[in-house]
């Protein structure tokens, strides 16, 4: 349904989770992923070799999303190794509780700066690339930005303000590059995994109408559509994969 053929994908937080479904799905279209990360080089490095063993092409950069000029030398080694990049997806992301009572302020900032400096750094740093390509890109948001998210405010402010960022970008890269968002509700990944246990599974599938908490592979659809053709006059959206547990735009 998707073809991605001679394109090339930056895709932050690409060595896990849904980063990792996303570069997976993307390079099984036939693209090209660079996969970003951070600290966990063994990861990365499974998550690259699953690609290629599968025929695709990728490579993996380790980069803090939250320090611009780590950055900014990512993406020119990018641009060098393969040329080009037409698409962005920025799915490096941090959750951690923060409750007020006993608030961490160290927490809070590492949450923002990973969180939405994080989301904006790497579009800063490859806009020119991809309004050459006339690219698209797509964030990840939250329920936790939508509806907030007791113990997490922290986060949900990050999320929140994720949504905020790409309306805004959406406008300001027009007409050149589309801007979107999918927020996702839960979904089982290494984030989420102390938190999905025992009774707390089923209180989270109380929440949830499709009665189901999501895998990886579900976001990797929807985030291939907003970046494809198919996208073409969507920009600015916030599209909702989350078993209809939070109904709003
Ligand atoms: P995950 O499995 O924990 O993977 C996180 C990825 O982000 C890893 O590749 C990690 O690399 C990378 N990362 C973290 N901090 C980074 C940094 N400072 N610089 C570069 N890379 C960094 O997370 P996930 O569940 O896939 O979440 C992906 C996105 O979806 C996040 O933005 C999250 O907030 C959002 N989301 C997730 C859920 C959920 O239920 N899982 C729900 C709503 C929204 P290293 O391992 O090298 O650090």
């Amino acid at each position: 349904m998707f073809t991605f053929t001679n394109s090339v994908a930056l895709i932050t937080g690409g060595s896990r989770g849904i980063g990792r479904a996303v570069a997976r799905a993307f390079t099984s279209a036939g693209g090209t992923v660079a996969i970003n990360y951070h600290q966990d080089h063994e990861a990365a490095e499974s998550a690259v070799g699953d690609i290629v063993a599968n025929g695709g092409r990728a490579q993996a950069w380790s980069a803090d999303v939250a320090n611009r000029s780590a950055v900014r030398d990512m993406v020119a080694a990018i641009r060098d190794t393969f040329g080009r990049i037409d698409y962005v997806v920025t799915s490096a992301g941090i959750w951690s509780a923060n409750r007020l009572v006993e608030f961490n302020e160290e927490r809070f900032e590492s949450t923002l700066r990973t969180n939405i400096h994080g989301t904006l750094w790497p579009i800063l740093e490859a806009q020119s690339a991809l309004a050459a390509a006339r690219g698209a890109i797509v964030t990840i948001g939250s329920t936790a930005g939508q509806r907030g998210e007791d113990d997490y405010s922290p986060y949900a402010l990050s999320k929140g303000g994720v949504h905020a960022l790409t309306k805004s970008l959406a406008v300001e890269l027009a007409p050149e590059i589309r801007v979107n968002c999918v927020a996702p509700g839960w979904v089982r990944t290494d984030m989420t995994d102390d938190a999905l246990t025992g009774e707390r599974v089923s209180r989270a599938l109380r929440g949830i109408p499709l009665g189901r908490i999501a895998e990886p592979e579900d976001l990797a659809g929807p985030i291939l559509f907003l970046l494809s053709e198919h996208a073409r006059h969507i920009t600015g959206e916030i599209l909702n994969v989350n078993g209809g547990s939070v109904l709003c735009g």
